[in-house]
Protein backbone atom coordinates (compact mmCIF):
# COMPACT_ATOMS: atom_id res chain seq x y z
CA UNK A 1 0.00 0.00 0.00
CA UNK A 2 1.71 3.81 -1.16
CA UNK A 3 0.60 5.62 1.73
CA UNK A 4 2.17 8.59 0.13
CA UNK A 5 -0.71 8.38 -2.76
CA UNK A 6 -3.09 11.07 -2.07
CA UNK A 7 -5.75 8.69 -3.44
CA UNK A 8 -4.88 5.70 -1.40
CA UNK A 9 -4.53 7.40 1.38
CA UNK A 10 -7.91 8.64 1.28
CA UNK A 11 -9.61 5.73 0.65
CA UNK A 12 -8.05 4.21 3.92
CA UNK A 13 -9.04 6.95 6.06
CA UNK A 14 -12.59 7.21 4.29
CA UNK A 15 -12.98 3.13 4.59
CA UNK A 16 -12.20 3.69 8.62
CA UNK A 17 -14.62 6.32 8.83
CA UNK A 18 -11.58 8.28 10.06
CA UNK A 19 -11.73 12.33 9.78
CA UNK A 20 -8.46 14.59 10.35
CA UNK A 21 -8.35 16.67 13.33
CA UNK A 22 -7.15 20.09 13.17
CA UNK A 23 -6.72 19.85 17.22
CA UNK A 24 -4.31 16.97 17.24
CA UNK A 25 -1.81 18.72 14.28
CA UNK A 26 -2.98 15.99 11.94
CA UNK A 27 -1.41 16.84 8.44
CA UNK A 28 0.07 13.43 7.24
CA UNK A 29 2.88 13.20 4.69
CA UNK A 30 2.26 12.12 0.83
CA UNK A 31 5.88 13.25 -0.08
CA UNK A 32 7.25 9.87 -1.02
CA UNK A 33 10.93 11.43 -0.60
CA UNK A 34 10.96 12.62 2.92
CA UNK A 35 10.25 9.85 5.19
CA UNK A 36 13.38 8.06 3.44
CA UNK A 37 15.40 11.09 4.04
CA UNK A 38 14.57 11.31 7.65
CA UNK A 39 14.77 7.36 8.62
CA UNK A 40 18.42 7.53 7.11
CA UNK A 41 18.92 10.83 8.78
CA UNK A 42 18.08 8.81 12.39
CA UNK A 43 20.41 6.10 11.74
CA UNK A 44 18.15 3.80 11.28
CA UNK A 45 19.21 0.42 11.15
CA UNK A 46 20.50 -3.15 13.05
CA UNK A 47 20.85 -2.33 17.04
CA UNK A 48 18.69 0.92 17.00
CA UNK A 49 15.56 0.92 18.52
CA UNK A 50 13.40 4.05 17.04
CA UNK A 51 11.13 6.08 19.11
CA UNK A 52 8.24 8.18 16.87
CA UNK A 53 5.63 10.54 18.17
CA UNK A 54 2.11 10.52 16.36
CA UNK A 55 2.84 7.81 13.53
CA UNK A 56 -0.57 8.96 11.57
CA UNK A 57 -1.42 6.09 9.35
CA UNK A 58 2.30 5.07 9.61
CA UNK A 59 3.57 6.50 7.01
CA UNK A 60 7.30 6.52 8.40
CA UNK A 61 6.54 4.59 10.56
CA UNK A 62 7.10 1.63 7.68
CA UNK A 63 9.98 3.57 6.61
CA UNK A 64 11.79 3.34 9.96
CA UNK A 65 10.54 -0.07 10.28
CA UNK A 66 12.06 -1.35 7.29
CA UNK A 67 15.55 -0.26 8.67
CA UNK A 68 15.58 -0.21 12.26
CA UNK A 69 15.46 -3.49 14.61
CA UNK A 70 12.48 -2.09 16.50
CA UNK A 71 10.28 0.84 16.24
CA UNK A 72 7.88 1.86 19.22
CA UNK A 73 5.26 4.81 17.81
CA UNK A 74 2.93 6.61 20.38
CA UNK A 75 -0.31 7.72 18.98
CA UNK A 76 -2.58 9.65 20.92
CA UNK A 77 -5.56 9.24 18.63
CA UNK A 78 -7.04 6.03 19.61
CA UNK A 79 -9.34 6.07 16.25
CA UNK A 80 -6.06 5.38 14.50
CA UNK A 81 -4.35 1.80 15.61
CA UNK A 82 -7.13 -0.33 13.83
CA UNK A 83 -5.92 2.19 10.84
CA UNK A 84 -2.54 0.90 11.86
CA UNK A 85 -2.58 -2.46 12.42
CA UNK A 86 -3.82 -2.51 8.74
CA UNK A 87 -0.97 -0.90 7.51
CA UNK A 88 1.68 -2.29 9.56
CA UNK A 89 0.24 -5.76 9.46
CA UNK A 90 3.69 -6.49 7.11
CA UNK A 91 6.12 -5.86 10.24
CA UNK A 92 6.43 -7.88 13.17
CA UNK A 93 9.26 -4.92 14.44
CA UNK A 94 6.61 -2.41 15.37
CA UNK A 95 5.05 -1.47 18.75
CA UNK A 96 2.33 1.38 19.16
CA UNK A 97 1.54 2.74 22.23
CA UNK A 98 -1.75 4.28 22.82
CA UNK A 99 -1.66 7.83 25.16
CA UNK A 100 -0.14 10.80 24.83
CA UNK A 101 3.78 11.83 24.52
CA UNK A 102 3.37 14.58 27.11
CA UNK A 103 1.81 12.26 29.74
CA UNK A 104 3.92 8.92 29.39
CA UNK A 105 6.44 7.95 31.94
CA UNK A 106 9.42 7.69 28.70
CA UNK A 107 12.09 5.96 30.81
CA UNK A 108 9.51 3.00 31.74
CA UNK A 109 8.67 3.03 27.57
CA UNK A 110 12.52 3.02 26.79
CA UNK A 111 13.45 0.25 29.15
CA UNK A 112 10.71 -1.62 28.52
CA UNK A 113 10.93 -1.24 24.53
CA UNK A 114 14.47 -1.47 23.63
CA UNK A 115 16.71 -3.23 26.12
CA UNK A 116 20.40 -3.49 24.73
CA UNK A 117 19.54 -1.42 21.92
CA UNK A 118 20.50 2.52 20.64
CA UNK A 119 17.89 4.59 20.78
CA UNK A 120 17.09 7.68 18.35
CA UNK A 121 13.78 9.37 18.29
CA UNK A 122 12.14 10.42 14.69
CA UNK A 123 8.75 11.88 13.93
CA UNK A 124 6.66 14.33 12.42
CA UNK A 125 5.57 16.07 15.31
CA UNK A 126 2.28 17.47 15.98
CA UNK A 127 2.36 21.12 15.34
CA UNK A 128 0.84 22.22 18.18
CA UNK A 129 3.15 20.83 20.88
CA UNK A 130 6.97 20.74 19.31
CA UNK A 131 8.52 22.45 22.13
CA UNK A 132 6.97 20.96 24.97
CA UNK A 133 7.89 17.72 23.53
CA UNK A 134 11.22 18.32 22.71
CA UNK A 135 12.04 19.98 26.07
CA UNK A 136 10.60 17.07 27.53
CA UNK A 137 12.63 14.26 25.49
CA UNK A 138 15.54 16.51 26.20
CA UNK A 139 14.85 17.76 30.00
CA UNK A 140 14.26 14.04 31.29
CA UNK A 141 17.58 12.77 30.35
CA UNK A 142 16.45 9.64 28.73
CA UNK A 143 18.92 7.28 26.46
CA UNK A 144 18.98 8.50 23.37
CA UNK A 145 21.34 9.88 21.25
CA UNK A 146 19.84 12.38 18.41
CA UNK A 147 16.40 13.52 18.08
CA UNK A 148 15.21 14.03 14.14
CA UNK A 149 12.13 15.51 13.81
CA UNK A 150 9.52 17.62 11.45
CA UNK A 151 8.99 20.86 12.65
CA UNK A 152 7.13 24.63 11.48
CA UNK A 153 9.80 26.56 9.40
CA UNK A 154 9.62 29.27 12.01
CA UNK A 155 10.02 26.41 15.11
CA UNK A 156 12.92 25.11 13.29
CA UNK A 157 14.76 28.22 12.47
CA UNK A 158 14.32 29.30 16.71
CA UNK A 159 14.73 26.19 17.96
CA UNK A 160 18.01 25.60 15.62
CA UNK A 161 19.39 29.03 16.90
CA UNK A 162 22.81 29.66 19.21
CA UNK A 163 22.28 31.94 22.05
CA UNK A 164 23.59 34.99 21.25
CA UNK A 165 21.97 35.02 17.59
CA UNK A 166 19.26 36.99 17.24
CA UNK A 167 16.72 34.46 16.47
CA UNK A 168 16.91 32.60 19.54
CA UNK A 169 14.94 32.15 22.61
CA UNK A 170 14.68 30.88 25.59
CA UNK A 171 13.85 27.34 23.99
CA UNK A 172 16.78 27.56 22.06
CA UNK A 173 19.28 28.38 25.28
CA UNK A 174 17.76 25.11 27.00
CA UNK A 175 18.24 22.82 23.66
CA UNK A 176 21.79 24.13 23.30
CA UNK A 177 22.70 23.31 26.67
CA UNK A 178 21.07 19.38 25.97
CA UNK A 179 22.12 19.13 22.21
CA UNK A 180 23.56 20.35 19.47
CA UNK A 181 21.02 21.12 17.07
CA UNK A 182 21.22 21.92 13.38
CA UNK A 183 18.45 22.13 10.84
CA UNK A 184 18.55 18.82 7.80
CA UNK A 185 16.13 20.02 4.99
CA UNK A 186 13.03 22.16 4.08
CA UNK A 187 9.73 20.37 3.57
CA UNK A 188 7.28 22.55 1.54
CA UNK A 189 3.50 22.84 2.77
CA UNK A 190 2.64 20.77 -0.70
CA UNK A 191 4.06 17.83 0.98
CA UNK A 192 1.01 17.05 3.42
CA UNK A 193 -2.63 16.32 3.32
CA UNK A 194 -4.10 18.27 4.42
CA UNK A 195 -2.12 21.53 3.15
CA UNK A 196 -1.01 23.38 6.48
CA UNK A 197 -0.56 27.04 6.11
CA UNK A 198 2.86 26.78 6.30
CA UNK A 199 6.26 25.13 5.39
CA UNK A 200 8.44 23.19 7.75
CA UNK A 201 12.05 21.43 8.16
CA UNK A 202 13.72 18.98 9.25
CA UNK A 203 16.01 19.14 12.34
CA UNK A 204 18.33 16.97 14.43
CA UNK A 205 19.17 17.72 17.80
CA UNK A 206 22.30 15.31 18.96
CA UNK A 207 22.17 15.07 22.63
CA UNK A 208 25.61 16.16 23.91
CA UNK A 209 27.07 13.41 26.50
CA UNK A 210 27.68 16.22 28.65
CA UNK A 211 26.72 19.63 29.41
CA UNK A 212 28.49 22.15 27.47
CA UNK A 213 28.52 24.71 30.61
CA UNK A 214 28.28 23.76 34.45
CA UNK A 215 25.11 25.13 36.27
CA UNK A 216 24.03 25.19 39.74
CA UNK A 217 20.78 23.75 39.33
CA UNK A 218 19.03 22.68 35.98
CA UNK A 219 15.24 24.19 36.84
CA UNK A 220 16.76 27.92 38.12
CA UNK A 221 18.35 28.17 35.00
CA UNK A 222 15.30 27.39 32.39
CA UNK A 223 13.88 29.80 35.25
CA UNK A 224 16.20 32.45 34.35
CA UNK A 225 16.27 32.28 30.45
CA UNK A 226 12.44 31.74 30.53
CA UNK A 227 12.50 35.58 32.56
CA UNK A 228 14.94 36.78 30.15
CA UNK A 229 13.39 36.48 26.96
CA UNK A 230 10.15 37.25 28.08
CA UNK A 231 10.07 40.73 27.32
CA UNK A 232 12.87 41.13 24.13
CA UNK A 233 12.62 44.49 23.41
CA UNK A 234 13.66 45.15 27.13
CA UNK A 235 17.40 45.34 28.57
CA UNK A 236 17.89 41.88 30.32
CA UNK A 237 18.09 43.34 33.48
CA UNK A 238 14.68 44.84 33.35
CA UNK A 239 13.49 41.53 31.95
CA UNK A 240 15.07 40.02 34.80
CA UNK A 241 13.78 41.47 37.64
CA UNK A 242 9.89 41.50 36.50
CA UNK A 243 10.00 37.74 35.49
CA UNK A 244 11.92 36.61 38.76
CA UNK A 245 10.25 39.24 40.76
CA UNK A 246 13.77 40.68 41.94
CA UNK A 247 15.23 44.06 42.56
CA UNK A 248 16.71 45.53 39.26
CA UNK A 249 20.09 46.05 41.64
CA UNK A 250 20.67 42.58 41.83
CA UNK A 251 20.20 41.62 38.14
CA UNK A 252 22.13 44.08 37.31
CA UNK A 253 24.90 42.91 39.45
CA UNK A 254 24.59 39.47 38.63
CA UNK A 255 24.75 40.82 34.64
CA UNK A 256 27.80 42.18 35.81
CA UNK A 257 29.72 39.47 36.90
CA UNK A 258 28.40 37.23 33.92
CA UNK A 259 30.84 39.61 32.08
CA UNK A 260 27.90 41.30 30.41
CA UNK A 261 26.62 45.22 29.81
CA UNK A 262 23.82 46.07 32.27
CA UNK A 263 21.85 47.46 29.32
CA UNK A 264 22.57 44.11 27.06
CA UNK A 265 19.39 42.02 25.35
CA UNK A 266 18.90 38.42 26.19
CA UNK A 267 19.24 37.54 22.73
CA UNK A 268 22.78 38.94 22.56
CA UNK A 269 23.87 36.28 25.49
CA UNK A 270 25.78 33.07 24.39
CA UNK A 271 24.97 30.05 26.25
CA UNK A 272 28.23 30.66 28.56
CA UNK A 273 26.77 34.04 29.98
CA UNK A 274 23.34 32.46 30.29
CA UNK A 275 25.10 29.90 32.55
CA UNK A 276 27.01 32.08 34.36
CA UNK A 277 24.34 34.73 35.22
CA UNK A 278 22.16 31.71 36.24
CA UNK A 279 24.33 30.73 38.44
CA UNK A 280 25.09 34.26 40.04
CA UNK A 281 21.62 34.38 41.10
CA UNK A 282 21.36 31.29 42.36
CA UNK A 283 24.79 32.27 44.43
CA UNK A 284 22.67 35.30 45.74
CA UNK A 285 19.92 33.22 46.53
CA UNK A 286 21.32 30.04 48.10
CA UNK A 287 25.03 30.50 47.97
N1 LIG B 1 3.63 10.56 11.30
C1 LIG B 1 2.47 10.87 10.51
C2 LIG B 1 2.89 11.48 9.19
O1 LIG B 1 4.03 11.95 9.11
O2 LIG B 1 2.08 11.46 8.25
C3 LIG B 1 1.52 11.81 11.25
C4 LIG B 1 2.10 13.11 11.74
S1 LIG B 1 0.92 14.27 12.31
C5 LIG B 1 1.79 15.77 12.00
C6 LIG B 1 1.01 14.19 14.09
C7 LIG B 1 0.50 12.92 14.75
O3 LIG B 1 0.67 13.06 16.18
C8 LIG B 1 -0.96 12.60 14.53
O4 LIG B 1 -1.10 11.24 14.23
C9 LIG B 1 -1.63 12.93 15.88
O5 LIG B 1 -2.78 12.17 16.14
C10 LIG B 1 -0.49 12.58 16.84
N2 LIG B 1 -0.55 13.26 18.16
C11 LIG B 1 -1.07 14.48 18.44
N3 LIG B 1 -0.89 14.79 19.74
C12 LIG B 1 -0.23 13.74 20.31
C13 LIG B 1 0.22 13.45 21.63
N4 LIG B 1 0.06 14.33 22.63
N5 LIG B 1 0.86 12.27 21.87
C14 LIG B 1 1.02 11.37 20.85
N6 LIG B 1 0.61 11.59 19.58
C15 LIG B 1 -0.01 12.75 19.30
Amino acid sequence: MNLTDAATLRSLLNRHGFSFSKQLGQNFLVNPSVCPRMAEACGAGPGVGVLEIGPGVGVLTRELAVHAEKVAAIELDHRLPPVLAETLADFSNVHIVEGDVLKLDLHALLAREFPGLRVAVCANLPYYITSPVILKLLSEKLPVESLTVMVQKEAAARLCARPGERACGAVSAVVWYYAEPRVLFPVSRASFLPRPNVDSAVIQLRVRPTPPVVLRDESFFFRVVRACFSQRRKACANALAAGLSIPKGEAAAALKSAGALPNVRAEALPLEQLAALSNALWETRHG
